[in-house]
C-alpha cells in the first residue's frame, strides 16, 4: 500500500469510484484490542516532515473538529503569537504546532506534536487496567469505560503526551491523539493529513514511510538531517519525522532504542503478583519517570 497525503488520497478515491467511504480493501478495516505491543513495521503511521510544514496549523483545527472538540474558527489559528513559546498538548488539544528558532538567519522550523503511537507503547504497559491498547491499525487508544483515572500512563509516556481533563473529576478522561481510528476505520485519512495544505504529513505503512523518509534523505543530504526520529527510539514509533537540523533543537527528547515498557511492565506484574502496597507502587513510577525521561534531563 502507497503513502496518501491529501492530493493522492483524493486520486485513491476517483480510482475507485467513491466519494468518501467504501475503499476499505486499501485501509484497515477493523480496530481490534490486542494485549501485547505489535511492531509496526507494515501497520499504518504517518511522516511528518519538518522542512515542508509551514506552520499554518489548520491540524490543530482539524484534529479539534473531527473530535467535536472546541474549535473555534479556523481564521483564529492565524494567530502567530502562540509561537513565541512551546506550547504542551492539554485537555483541549490533541496535537499542537510548536515553532522553533533554528539559527536567527535561518527560517523557523514548524514542529507537529501529538501522541507517537509507540510499538511498545509504555502508557499501554503502565495501565493496570487495560484502558488503553495497541490497535492493528497501529493506534494506541484509551477506553473510557475502563479508565480508573490514576492517572500511571501519563507518568510513563516518555514524550509526556497523555493530558489529564481536570474538568471531568466524576469521570475521568484521558485525552490524547487516537489516530482519528474513526475515520481511518471508514476508509478515511486522519484528520490532520487531511487537511495539510503543503503535504508535509504523509499515511501509510510504516515501511513505506521509512523507505521515502530514506530517499529523501539520500536525495537532500542539504536539506535533512540524517536520522528518522521515531524509526528506533523506545522501540520504534507509528509517527515518523524528518527534520533539517538535530532533533534535539525541536524539543524531542533523546531517548534509547530500548522499549520503555519492560519497566512498567515489571511494575504492573509486581502489583498484582506481590501486591506492592500503594507507597512502594509510587516509589517505582517514580523510577519509571526517570527512565523514560529525556537522556539530558536524567545526567542533570
Ligand atoms: S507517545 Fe506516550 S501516549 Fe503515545 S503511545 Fe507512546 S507512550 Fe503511549
Ligand atoms: S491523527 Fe487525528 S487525533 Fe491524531 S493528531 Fe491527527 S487529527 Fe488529531
Ligand atoms: S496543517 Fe500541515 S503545514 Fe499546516 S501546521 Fe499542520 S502539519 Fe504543518
Amino acid at each position: 500500500m502507497k503513502t496518501q497525503g491529501r492530493r493522492d488520497f483524493i486520486k485513491t478515491l476517483a480510482a475507485f469510484g467513491v466519494s468518501g467511504v467504501g475503499i476499505s480493501a486499501s485501509f484497515p478495516t477493523q480496530v481490534e484490542a490486542v494485549t501485547e505491543s505489535i511492531p509496526s513495521e507494515n501497520l499504518m503511521g504517518v511522516l511528518v516532515d519538518t522542512t515542508a510544514c509551514i506552520g499554518c496549523r489548520k491540524c490543530e483545527w482539524a484534529c479539534k473538529r473531527a473530535h467535536q472538540m472546541e474549535s473555534g474558527s479556523i481564521r483564529d489559528y492565524n494567530d502567530r503569537t502562540v509561537f513565541q513559546k512551546p506550547r504542551r498538548l492539554d485537555h483541549n488539544s490533541l496535537t499542537i504546532v510548536n515553532q522553533y528558532p533554528d539559527d536567527e538567519s535561518k527560517p523557523s522550523i514548524n514542529v507537529k506534536i501529538q501522541c507517537m503511537h509507540c510499538d511498545y507503547p509504555a502508557c499501554v504497559s503502565a495501565c493496570i487496567v487495560g484502558a488503553l491498547s495497541k490497535k492493528k491499525s497501529g493506534a494506541v487508544v484509551w477506553d473510557g469505560n475502563k479508565c480508573i483515572g490514576c492517572r500511571y500512563c501519563m507518568v510513563a509516556c516518555p514524550f509526556q503526551i497523555p493530558a489529564f481533563d481536570y474538568h471531568k473529576a466524576i469521570e475521568p478522561e484521558i485525552r490524547k491523539c487516537d489516530f482519528c481510528v474513526a475515520r481511518t476505520s471508514q476508509g478515511k485519512l486522519p484528520a490532520c493529513v487531511s487537511i495539510c495544505p503543503v503535504e508535509a504529513l504523509a499515511y501509510g505503512p510504516r515501511s513505506e514511510l521509512t523507505r521515502i523518509a530514506r530517499d529523501r534523505i539520500k536525495k537532500h543530504p542539504d536539506r535533512y538531517n540524517s536520522r528518522i526520529f521515531g524509526e528506533t527510539e523506545v522501540g520504534g514509533t507509528s509517527w515518523l519525522y524528518l527534520s533539517a537540523v538535530e532533533f534535539k533543537q525541536l524539543g524531542f527528547p533523546r531517548l534509547d532504542k530500548d522499549p520503555a515498557p519492560i519497566i512498567s511492565e515489571t511494575i504492573q506484574h509486581g502489583v498484582f503478583k506481590y501486591f506492592i502496597p500503594p507507597v512502594g507502587l509510587y516509589v517505582l513510577l517514580g523510577g519509571v519517570m526517570w527512565i523514560t525521561r529525556d537522556k539530558d534531563e536524567r545526567r542533570d
